[in-house]
Order: C-alpha cells, then sequence, then structure tokens
C-alpha cells in the first residue's frame, strides 16, 4: 500500500462524517478531465495532489490517524485508484481497529477486489465514478478498445445493496451532451445516489488547462429533473 498524500480534515467526502483523506498513486484510466494528473501518472508524492502532506509512509499515516482517534469519525481512500494497491485490505484493516468508519473511491474496474473488501466488512461506504454513457466511456476515461464490462459488474454489486454507496459523474461540457446523460442515467437506473458535479478547470487537470469546461449551471439544472425521473436520488453537487 502506497500513500501519495493526506488531506487531514474533510467535512464533505465521507457523508455525514469527520474524516480524513487518503490519497494513492496510480490509475488505470486517463481521464483527460481528471484533476489529478500528478497522482495518475506516478508523479504524487512530490506536489501530494489536493492533500495537506504528500508522499508519506504507512508508520507517518498511521501515527498521524492515531492522534485523531475520537476526533475524527472516518478515513476517506481515494485516488488514483485505490483497489490498484496491494495491501489495501490489511490497510482497512488497521483503519478499523482505531476506530475509523472507512469509505472507498474507485473507478469500478476492479469489482472483484471491491466485493472482497466489503464482504469482508472492511469497507462501510463506496463512491464510484459513472464516467458517461456506455457508448462515450472509453473516450471518457482516456482508454481505446476500454471493456465496460468490470464497470458493469461493480455497479450490479453495488446496486445489489451490499454496502452504501453512491455513484457520481463529474459533467464536462466537451464529454456529455444532454443525451449523453440521458443515457446515462437509463444504464445506471436504480442506484441510490446519483451526484452529478461541475468539472473546475485548473492546471493540474491531465488532458490540459483550457481544454474542457463546465456546462452552464442552468442548463444542467433545467435537465436534473429529467434525470430524476429515471434516477430519483440524482443530485446537483458543486453547481453554482
Ligand atoms: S478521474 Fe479518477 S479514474 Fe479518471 S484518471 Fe483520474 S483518478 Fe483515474
Amino acid at each position: 500500500m502506497r500513500i501519495a498524500g493526506l488531506q487531514k480534515l474533510t467535512l464533505l467526502d465521507f457523508p455525514g462524517k469527520t474524516a480524513a483523506t487518503v490519497f494513492t498513486p496510480g490509475c488505470n484510466f486517463r481521464c483527460p478531465f481528471c484533476h489529478n494528473a500528478d497522482l495518475v501518472t506516478g508523479e504524487a508524492g512530490r506536489d501530494g495532489a489536493a492533500a495537506d502532506s504528500s508522499a508519506l509512509s504507512i508508520d507517518e499515516l498511521f501515527a498521524f490517524l492515531g492522534k485523531r482517534q475520537g476526533l475524527l469519525d472516518g478515513v476517506c481512500i481515494t485516488g488514483g485508484e485505490p483497489l490498484l494497491q496491494s495491501g489495501i485490505d490489511e490497510f482497512c484493516t488497521r483503519v478499523h481497529e482505531l476506530g475509523f468508519a472507512v469509505k472507498l473511491d474507485t473507478n469500478g474496474s476492479f469489482p472483484g477486489r471491491l466485493r472482497a473488501l466489503v464482504e469482508e466488512g472492511l469497507v462501510d461506504y463506496v463512491a464510484t465514478d459513472v464516467k458517461n454513457a456506455p457508448e462515450r466511456y472509453a473516450e471518457t476515461v482516456g482508454v481505446p478498445a476500454f471493456d465496460l464490462a468490470p464497470v458493469q459488474e461493480s455497479l450490479d454489486f453495488l446496486r445489489s445493496g451490499a454496502v452504501p454507496y453512491e455513484v457520481r459523474t463529474t459533467v464536462v461540457r466537451e464529454l456529455h451532451t444532454a443525451d449523453d446523460l440521458r443515457a446515462l442515467a437509463a444504464w445506471i437506473e436504480g442506484v441510490q445516489a446519483w451526484h452529478l458535479q461541475s468539472f473546475i478547470d485548473a492546471d493540474s487537470v491531465l488532458g490540459g488547462e483550457g481544454r474542457f469546461h463546465a456546462w452552464d449551471p442552468d442548463d444542467l439544472r433545467a435537465l436534473l429533473p429529467e434525470l430524476q425521473a429515471v434516477v430519483p436520488g440524482a443530485q446537483l453537487r458543486g453547481v453554482d
């Protein structure tokens, strides 16, 4: 298990809980709108992504968590793609032993690893990305000839209700038309909660700053009722 960075406090990432967020390096996707280019390309640890501290050892991390016992409710594990990390099960076990709940962010590529962690009781909440309508998935994740089957399997597993979860989509003008979002809603029908968040440009975007843009918030708000007719738990997040 490698740690690329630590955000010592988040009030937003873990629903209903105060938490710290642990960033892991590396990802099997290359979403061109990704905000964590350094994490994805393995450069994190020098800049540490959106973290308070970068590249720390497991011992340093658990020393920090030990001091936060009773002060924080949970630990979010995000990436990159955390399920690429060997030893994530031991890591979650140690976090639980300190009394923290565990939230896992995943891009859905590793349904077997996700299922194993959930079935072992090592994860209390899962957030998974649903990047786009199936027809535009490969383009959106930056992987030619992308095989959607693992993501579909993760989605089906979460929809089975084995663990509390949410799915989320970063909406990008150049990657999502209204019809794409309608098709995405149809694909994920039955999920508990779907958070649609606006793309925000930054110099850390994988595909380059200035290449992608957010939707007009009014257009997204206008489309939302149509999406909620298919997915009642659809909500906008961070759309101003
Ligand atoms: S957005 Fe997530 S899944 Fe996509 S490249 Fe970045 S870390 Fe990986």
